[in-house]
């Protein structure tokens, strides 16, 4: 890795230093974008990390062209995932901002086996229905903030 010198580079950033290789990684596929490496503080067995290779510290600030080569490497990675461990299922998540749960401000996907009834994450939230005139405020107040992007 230390061969494919990035340009946007943050000098404290851990995965910076990984994507260098100034510092270890249990690496599982790159690419000229991106990289795709095993998580130190797995929460389930295979999970792997998907990082761009350029420093962006979320995905506010992640330029629309990573999007996909991203995505893509999310996927196959996942399907790598799917047939070495087989898992009953994979999430993917991704968080922006240390409310959301943001440990390490350089973008990055997760990619999650689960297995039944394991309660890694929960996406069960109750199937309480939303307030329908609450949606249509929401829905107007992003569509203002879009028309004006
Ligand atoms: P997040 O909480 O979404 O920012 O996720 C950051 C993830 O990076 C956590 O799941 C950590 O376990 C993981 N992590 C932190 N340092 C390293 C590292 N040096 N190598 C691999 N994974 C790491
Ligand atoms: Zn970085």
């Amino acid at each position: 890795m230390a061969s494919h010198p990035h340009p946007l580079r943050n000098a404290e950033c851990i995965f910076c230093k990984i994507v260098a290789g100034e510092i270890p990684c249990h690496k599982v596929y790159e690419d000229d974008k991106t990289l795709a490496f095993m998580d130190i503080f797995p929460l389930s067995p295979g999970h792997t990390l998907v990082i761009p290779k350029d420093h962006h510290p979320d995905l506010f600030a992640l330029p629309d062209d990573l999007g996909s080569p991203l995505m893509t490497t999310s996927r196959r990675v996942a399907l790598a995932i799917a047939k070495a461990f087989g898992p009953d299922g994979v999430n993917l998540f991704q968080a922006n901002g240390a409310a959301a749960g943001q440990t390490v401000f350089h973008f990055h996907l997760h990619i999650l086996p689960r297995r039944k009834g394991d309660g890694v994450i929960s996406t069960d939230h109750g199937q309480r229905p939303g307030d329908h005139a609450a949606l249509a405020k929401e829905a107007e107040a992003v569509r203002a903030v879009l028309a004006e992007m």
